[in-house]
């Protein structure tokens, strides 16, 4: 028994090598930088066109997916934008435009990731919209690992690398 056979389908721990481009051609991430990506399929880690188009691929298997904003990171929200007073965040913070902040909601008692659109004199423009909301993904991909996860893994929701466990 090898694992020659395996392909991705749920709680299979994949390795992917891709690169993301945009609709005007600029390469936004690859992992040339940081390495392949590692999830466990049919968990929602990873956004769902991406993750419908790789059931039953191999190791070895290249393909190309094309990613609308509803399967993506959404639609762009333009009510999804709001102005803060600077001083709301702390003095020695330093705010620039497309960084990634968290905010506490106190609606929902849960902390939220934004963006900071805009540093102006006495006020801040934070982006609650996803960076990459409205955006059509074109994803090059080509599965270089398939695994079957372990209990452990499954049971915490992600995958453990070499030598992690816990
Ligand atoms: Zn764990």
């Amino acid at each position: 028994m090898t694992n020659q056979n395996l392909v991705v389908a749920n709680d299979m721990v994949v390795q992917l090598d891709y690169t993301l481009t945009l609709a005007n051609g600029e390469i936004y991430d690859s992992s040339d930088e940081t390495g392949p990506l590692e999830y466990i399929q049919g968990q929602g880690h990873i956004i769902s066109g991406l993750e419908e188009a790789l059931y039953g691929m191999a190791v070895g298997d290249e393909k190309d997916v094309v990613v609308t904003p509803d399967l993506g990171y959404g639609e762009y929200d333009p009510e999804a934008v709001q102005t803060l007073p600077l001083d709301v965040f702390p003095p020695d913070m330093e705010l620039e435009p497309g960084m990634a902040i968290d905010l506490y909601d106190e609606d929902t008692d849960e902390e939220v990731e934004a963006y900071v659109a805009e540093v102006d004199e006495d006020s801040v423009v934070v982006d609650f919209n996803h960076p990459l909301a409205g955006e059509t993904l074109n994803f090059h991909v080509k599965v270089v690992g398939v695994r079957p996860a372990t209990d452990s893994e499954l049971d915490h929701g992600h995958v453990h690398s070499d030598g992690h466990s816990h």
